[in-house]
């Protein structure tokens, strides 16, 4: 079995013909809690939180992880930053908040299709483990 693991679903994939769980939300195949949507980016809450709120915005455009981000993409990284200062403010996470991009398996990525974690509610620790 040479194809890599979904380990946020415990399926086997093949990167080439599968659309990531990402993608088949953005497409509107899969089920999410979607908080704002535009013509760059889709934002939903993690099925998963970490935090009180745990909010993912990903880009439309399918871009595997930041290792594969382009020039010409960094008005869409921006545009994601600008989305998250918005949810936040609409979470009402007045005393602060996380941003994180997990990239690549070191970086502890588990879902091919880049994406920005925010996170708040609670008081975050440093370092992330
Ligand atoms: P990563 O580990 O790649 O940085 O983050 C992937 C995130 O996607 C995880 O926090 C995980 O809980 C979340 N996730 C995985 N599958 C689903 C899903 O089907 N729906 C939603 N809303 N989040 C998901």
């Amino acid at each position: 079995q040479d194809r890599p693991l979904d380990s946020a679903h415990g399926l086997w994939t093949d990167p080439m013909s599968e659309k990531t769980i990402f993608q088949r939300i953005i497409d509107g195949e899969e089920d999410a809690d979607i908080l704002h949507e535009d013509d760059r980016c889709v934002a939903f809450r993690d099925i998963n939180p970490e935090a009180p709120t745990h909010i993912l915005i990903v880009p439309r455009k399918p871009i595997p992880s930041l290792d594969d981000l382009d020039t010409e993409d960094k008005d869409l990284v921006g545009h994601l930053f600008v989305v998250a200062r918005e949810l936040a403010q609409e979470e009402g996470l007045r005393d602060g908040y996380r941003t994180v991009i997990n990239c690549g398996d070191d970086g502890g990525q588990s879902v091919w299709h880049l994406h920005l974690h925010l996170l708040g509610g609670r008081r975050m620790s440093w370092p992330p483990g």
